[in-house]
């Protein structure tokens, strides 16, 4: 079906992104969920072929694109269950941090490395004790001469093992009466004395993805790394959460029509009582009614996308955006993988990536809890 926020450009770029990932990724991909990490080398062949970074200007050796191409990076990656390999992470979610906050000097020495792939990007917010009350963290860095010593720790950080490069949220400002003003934004490179990486944490799904925890002991970063300025990092994490929070819920709706196309095929073939399966009444009722959800997602979308690149402010929308998608990716992902009875257990059959990997998306980039209390402080109440 055509989608009007497309042009032909984007239509031809996701066919030969598509062709990328059915040649350089499906192939390997159960293998690198199997050692719970994508190698460096996949992320290099990416940048080789322009997929990272797509909106990173010529300036600093990117393609300069529009965000629809990121758009169409992650809507291919989630449809064909391959989520957990996290480019739009690097793409869409840590790299505004670097292309918006950072100084000249700093985007000219890291962005060319965000966009070949030799510098793999992620965001370090999360603590063991602060995780949706993020104005609670407790990672210092205070600042001594032309450096910042960070002390602290974080959790759950997705590219946790391959990260070179980690925008972590710090507390600057320890005295402040209001938490959140305390809070700044570093880039911490990897391999900076005091920067420990723990271990790749083992989890129910998204495999192919590495998650640790990050550990700070007397870590001096060169003040040149602080993002934007001293004291504003919560307002920068707020604003670029509007795009987090859309990329996620994007993957979601994808997903959604990933799960529900791969079982349209498989309730074609498989038969019972000498019928096939998708011609019981429940099968063709379940899976028209995801058909129309995924439908209406899309709409809703394809509304949303032109709005948040002219930069409105959205963050009711995108609220709801990432709640209701993100349950629908888990409702389509279940539902579906029913139909495929035992097989479905099985790991070999992709639905049960599906099923896994969507488990998480209520969790991340806020809970679904805070997001239906952002959308109720907007309604009013
Ligand atoms: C696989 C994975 C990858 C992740 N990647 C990253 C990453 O790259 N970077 C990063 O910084 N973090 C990352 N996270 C962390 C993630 O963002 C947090 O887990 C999430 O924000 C929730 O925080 P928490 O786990 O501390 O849960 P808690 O904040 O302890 O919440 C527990 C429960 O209480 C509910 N709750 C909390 N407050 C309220 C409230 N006010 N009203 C109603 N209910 C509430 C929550 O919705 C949740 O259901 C990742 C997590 C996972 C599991």
């Amino acid at each position: 079906m055509e989608r009007k926020i497309f042009k032909k450009e984007h239509e031809m770029f996701r066919k030969s992104f598509r062709q990328y990932l059915k040649d350089r990724v499906l192939p390997f991909y159960e293998q690198w969920e199997e050692e719970g990490i994508t190698p460096r080398e996949a992320w290099l062949e990416a940048g080789k072929n322009g997929f990272l970074c797509p909106t990173a200007g010529e300036a600093y050796g990117g393609p300069g694109a529009d965000f629809l191409y990121s758009v169409v990076i992650t809507e291919e990656m989630y449809y064909h269950g391959v989520s957990s390999l996290f480019w739009p992470l690097h793409n869409d979610i840590v790299f505004p941090y670097i292309d918006l906050y950072a100084s000249e000097k700093m985007k000219k020495k890291w962005i060319p490395r965000c966009v070949s792939g030799e510098a793999i990007l992620a965001v370090a917010m999360t603590e063991p004790d602060a995780g949706s009350d993020l104005a609670a963290l407790k990672t210092t860095a205070v600042k001594h001469g032309d450096a910042y010593v960070v002390n602290g720790s974080k959790i759950f950080i997705s590219n946790g093992q391959l990260a070179d490069l980690c925008v972590v949220a710090v507390r600057t400002d320890e005295k402040t009466k209001r938490p959140h003003e305390g809070i700044s934004l570093l880039v911490i490179e990897a391999g900076t004395p005091g920067f420990r990486k723990g271990r790749n944490l083992k989890k129910i799904g998204m495999h192919a993805q590495d998650t640790s925890e990050l550990f700070f002991d007397d870590c001096r970063v060169p003040a040149e790394n602080l993002l934007g300025e001293e004291g504003k990092g919560f307002k920068y994490l707020m604003h670029n959460l509007q795009q987090e929070r859309l990329v996620l819920a994007i993957g979601a709706y994808a997903a959604a029509q990933g799960a529900l196309d791969i079982t349209i095929d498989y309730v074609k073939t498989r038969k019972a009582f000498g019928k096939t399966i998708g011609a019981f009444q429940n099968t063709r009722f379940a899976l028209a009614e995801i058909a129309t959800k995924v439908q209406l997602a899309r709409s809703f979308f394809d509304d949303l996308i032109p709005r948040h690149m002219a930069g409105e402010d959205l963050v009711r929308e995108v609220s709801m955006a990432k709640y209701w998608a993100t349950d629908l990716q888990f409702e389509a992902a279940d539902r579906c993988l029913q139909f495929f009875g035992g097989y479905g257990y099985m790991t070999e059959y992709p639905i049960s990536r599906f099923f896994v990997d969507a488990r998480i998306q209520s969790i991340y980039g806020g809970t679904n809890e805070i997001m239906k209390e952002l959308i109720a402080r907007r309604i009013g109440l």
